[in-house]
């Protein structure tokens, strides 16, 4: 049934102390609405039983990001787009960066809130594992004080949680603990973003002396609520990566966690899958990230810190294709390692004015297109024809349909569609098309640019690997 707006009332007393005390006065009555992206979606489909509404949206004592020496305290309005641009949380605890990145689209981070992510406490909800792996903690709000619990003990069954009805989420604390570790996340979805994970995993992972000395895995969508997989962790702790483990652990992920079958998947791919993802990080925390290979990145790295600024600009403008982004990367020399490059990339590019932007995106050849509309370097077109393989694979028909998408848009924005090809699917690539086709022109621009972001960022890593090599 669809909702009438005059069944709702809205109020917005616009300070926290004013907002619990509406709480205290009629404890349940009242639903808070932050970023209201979940809260719509049940008005739109006529199911909000709720018909009391108070906007906690922008409220400064909940949209902060403290820092002390020990521990981050996120304030549980802090929407995703908070999360992405803030560079300790990208340096410290890049799990929930990564799920900030993939949480829907642009316009949808702007406006979700990690408050609004908790309480809505769906099984699939990206940032929740990253949560678990970095042991959050939960402080809680009403006019009776402050209350501070592990995130872990805050989801009591499918869909419901710890939180009194007069209480509020007012930050997530997070210690800063985490600084050589090697973090993996992956979602496993009919794409990374805008779409609702099939299965979904943060890990953390150490090794010492050849065995693993700490390790916690999480995984979203395999039960009524985001899980850690405490027996794989026991199985794997203290022990050497080697196949015999690798099948061990696959097995004991498959025997602890009971998926359900559902509209996205069925339990059996979701164990299979469970299995592959923990296998995975498991192999990428033995070799991807040795010290060894940490060595050499550094050496690399040290090299191009050297080099005169003009060469150093050549050797950096293809990972991104604006000379202003290149120089001011030069101008940050020296760059200790790829965490430090990456966080110096992603600070630039934000700050640079739009002109500069477009120039990154000129680089680019349109998508399934070969030529950029101005001269790139030939490190730039090789790359954008690996990052666009999946494409030129695809069938004539989904080529000819990506070709009109691609000129429609080129119409209605005047530049080319950018999106972070690799991994995508034409389809997909359509797919995303079509939904950013709906984008007013600014947050269509600022959709560009993260892409290009993303862009950027994978071809540092192959830039930097490619240094290795040659
Ligand atoms: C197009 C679209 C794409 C999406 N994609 C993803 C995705 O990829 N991954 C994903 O995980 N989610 C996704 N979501 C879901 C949603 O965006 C997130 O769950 C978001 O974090 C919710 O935050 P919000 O501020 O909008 O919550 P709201 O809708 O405002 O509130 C959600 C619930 O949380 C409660 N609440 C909010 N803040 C507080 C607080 N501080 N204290 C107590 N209660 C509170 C509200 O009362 C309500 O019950 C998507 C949603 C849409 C519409």
């Amino acid at each position: 049934m669809r909702s009438n707006p005059s069944d709702y009332e809205m109020v917005a007393p616009g300070s926290l102390a004013a907002i619990v005390s509406l709480l205290a006065g009629e404890p349940g009555a009242w639903l808070p609405i932050a970023g209201g992206t979940d809260v719509m979606v049940l008005y739109a489909a006529g199911k909000l039983p709720a018909r009391k509404l108070v906007s906690i949206w922008n409220l400064p004592e909940l949209r902060r990001i403290d820092v002390t020496a020990d521990e981050v305290r996120i304030g549980a309005g802090c929407t995703y787009s908070d999360l992405r641009r803030h560079d300790l949380i990208g340096r410290e605890f890049p799990l929930l960066a990564s799920a900030a990145q993939w949480t829907g689209g642009i316009a949808n981070q702007n406006r979700g809130t990690i408050g609004g992510n908790i309480v809505n406490a769906s099984p699939a909800a990206d940032s929740l594992p990253a949560l678990l792996v970095y042991e959050a903690e939960v402080v809680l709000v009403s006019v009776r004080g402050e209350r501070r619990l592990p995130y872990v003990d805050f989801h009591a069954g499918y869909k419901k949680t710890l939180l009194a009805p007069d209480e509020l989420i007012q930050s997530i604390c997070l210690v800063r603990r985490y600084s050589g570790y090697f973090s993996h996340a992956r979602k496993v979805g009919a794409r990374n973003a805008q779409a609702i994970s099939k299965v979904c995993i943060a890990a953390l992972g150490r090794l010492a002396n050849g065995v693993v000395d700490d390790v916690r895995i999480a995984l979203g969508s395999v039960a009524p609520v985001p899980i850690r997989l405490r027996e794989t962790e026991l199985a794997v702790k203290g022990r050497a990566i080697d196949s015999s483990l690798l099948l061990s652990a696959r097995k004991t992920v498959m025997s602890e966690i009971h998926p359900i079958d559902d509209i996205r998947s069925t339990s059996g791919y979701r164990l299979a899958v469970a299995g592959n993802l923990v296998v995975e990080f498991l192999h990428r925390l033995n070799s991807d990230r040795s010290g060894a290979e940490r060595d050499q990145v550094d050496n690399v790295l040290a090299r191009w810190n050297l080099l005169p600024p003009d060469d150093a600009v050549n050797k950096i403008l293809p990972c991104c294709g604006s000379k202003a982004w290149a120089r001011a990367m030069v101008a940050r020399r020296p760059l200790a390692d790829e965490g430090a490059i990456l966080a110096a990339s992603n600070e630039v590019w934000r700050n640079l004015p739009r002109s500069d932007w477009m120039e990154a995106f000129e680089s680019h050849p349109r998508i399934g297109g070969t030529h950029a509309s101005v001269p790139a370097a030939a490190q730039s077109v090789t790359w954008s024809a690996q990052e666009q393989r999946n494409v030129t694979e695809a069938d004539m028909a989904l080529n000819h349909a990506l070709a009109d998408a691609n000129q429609e848009y080129e119409r209605r924005f005047n530049r080319i569609f950018i999106v972070c090809a690799t991994g995508k699917s034409a389809a997909d690539i359509l797919a995303i098309l079509q939904l950013r086709m709906a984008n007013d022109e600014e947050t269509e621009l600022q959709e560009a640019a993260e892409q290009q972001r993303q862009i950027a960022e994978i071809r540092l890593r192959k830039w930097i690997q490619e240094m290795k090599r040659g």
